[in-house]
């Protein structure tokens, strides 16, 4: 299982290619399902399905998509089986928001039960399509995507690294609890992945993120906080 993150100034269908590219360089941990997300300005698209990282780039064209955030995953079920629809991304009701996970959430029976109850429908039986749809309730009681993304973070109960992006946001939200996240620092873009190898060939300067941290990466900046809330002097994390 592994996770990969891009956000480049422009949008691009070269991205769709560094991902997938970053997506092979994951393929050693183990998994059964690929699938990747693209945002531009007024769109988000998702394309996924069980199968290998070379399958599921063939058979969905992913290095047709374009965008400017791009997420990918390589999946290892723990919460239904290898199917197209319990691959990742995960979506909200609208398809505004989509979201990659690594690791398992514990309390996501009474989370999706909640959400069901407020109307929200769930399209797969995994503990993570709860995150996103969180994410939209708390964004539809007015939070912003950050406050929102961070709620949803406090509420889930488990291990987890997880990337969300968001329509309207040119930034890829990220938290980790027992599963790694590092950040890539490039030129004109910012990477984010479960390891270093993933994104080696395009930026050596990395960022670890700590344990219980959250943030975001845009193009040109990194947020990180602690689980406090203080933020994290992210240059002095800077390795080269
Ligand atoms: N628990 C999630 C699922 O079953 C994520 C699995 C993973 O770490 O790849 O979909």
């Amino acid at each position: 299982c592994g996770i990969i993150g891009v956000v480049a100034n422009k949008e691009s269908n070269k991205l769709a290619e560094l991902v997938v590219s970053c997506l092979t360089r994951l393929e050693y941990r183990g998994y059964d399902s690929v699938g990747v997300a693209s945002l531009s300005n007024n769109f988000l698209e998702v394309r996924k399905a069980k199968g290998t990282v070379e399958e599921v780039v063939k058979k969905k064209n992913i290095k047709d998509m374009s965008g400017f955030a791009f997420l990918g995953h390589t999946r290892w079920a723990t919460h239904g089986p290898p199917t197209d629809y319990n691959a990742h991304p995960h979506t909200d009701c609208n398809n505004e928001i989509a979201v990659v996970h690594n690791g398992t959430i514990r309390n996501f029976k009474e989370l999706r039960d909640e959400l069901q109850a407020l109307g929200h429908k769930f399209k797969s039986e995994t503990d993570t399509e709860v995150i996103p749809h969180l994410i939209e309730e708390y964004m539809k009681r007015g939070m912003d995507a950050f406050q929102a993304f961070k709620s949803a973070i406090k509420i889930i109960q488990g291990s987890y690294a997880v990337l969300a992006i968001i329509k309207g946001e040119k930034r890829i939200f990220f938290a980790r609890r027992d599963n790694p996240l590092i950040i890539g620092v490039g030129e004109d873009k910012n990477f984010i992945a479960s390891d270093i190898p993933s994104f080696l060939p395009y930026t050596k300067k990395v960022i670890i993120i700590g344990e219980g941290e959250l943030g975001y990466i845009t193009p040109s900046s990194v947020y990180i906080e602690d689980e406090k809330g203080n933020p994290i002097d992210v240059l002095s994390r800077m390795q080269i």
